[in-house]
């Protein structure tokens, strides 16, 4: 399936309007269709398998941004570590430890945010609430040197409800908002929520960070990858 590329001048045009960053999502699409979109200027792509992005990383331009946006296993840090632009879905200390660990033996700060569970359904990844707050309240993030964390990451649930993305969402919202106020510095600033089906109703409720891809790159075939 080719890339759409009306469609992404379209969003692209109205995310920069509001100031909402694209994270293009390019998972299981081949080199190519990332080109396509690099030559109109994006340069943020999103990956979820790490195998997959270290391969697309080596082959492709050096001033692309990665994001890492699938579950990571502590076990494939490493891997990411050196060139990762950012980690959204850090979901556990543990997973902290050893990102911090990596950052060290790599010389570098890694980014990421703070994965939180706001879905219904129990297969989705994340801190919940409670046990955000407390990690952000502890003090404890400081032992971890060579990790920034630029804000939270969410997912709401496979639903059509928009009430109940609506309640997600502005839950998101308003946990970001107390840790901001709790950590209280400037590059905690990034609220990445929303993707194809439901990135407007994000960006409503606050999101400044979307990530997209069926509707840029068309439906994903899992079968080839
Ligand atoms: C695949 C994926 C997306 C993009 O999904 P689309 O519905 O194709 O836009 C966004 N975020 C995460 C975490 C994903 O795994």
């Amino acid at each position: 399936m080719p890339v759409n590329i009306e469609q992404y001048k379209l969003i692209q045009n109205s995310l920069s309007q509001k100031n909402v960053q694209l994270i293009a999502v390019s998972k299981t699409k081949p080199n190519e269709d990332i080109i396509e979109l690099y030559e109109l200027g994006q340069r943020d792509f999103g990956e979820n398998y790490v195998q997959e992005l270290v391969d697309k990383a080596a082959s492709l331009a050096g001033d692309i941004r990665w994001h890492f946006i699938g579950h990571l296993q502590t076990n494939k840090v490493k891997f990411i570590a050196p060139f990762v632009y950012l980690i959204h879905g850090v979901d556990s200390e543990k997973l902290l430890v050893e990102i911090n660990k990596q950052g060290q033996k790599n010389n570098r700060v890694i980014p990421c945010l703070l994965q939180v569970h706001i879905a219904t359904e129990e297969t989705k990844f994340g801190f919940d609430a409670i046990s955000l707050l407390e990690l952000i309240q502890s003090g404890r993030l400081l032992n971890y040197p060579n990790v920034i964390i630029k804000g939270l990451m969410g997912m709401a649930s496979f639903s059509e409800d928009q009430t109940l993305l609506s309640k997600e969402f502005t839950q998101l919202n308003e946990l970001f908002q107390k840790s901001k106020s709790i950590l209280n510095y400037n590059d905690f600033d990034t609220l990445s929520m929303g993707m194809s089906s439901d990135y407007e109703l994000a960006i409503e409720k606050g999101s400044n960070m979307v990530r997209i891809g069926s509707l840029l790159f068309g439906a994903r075939n899992y079968t080839k990858s």
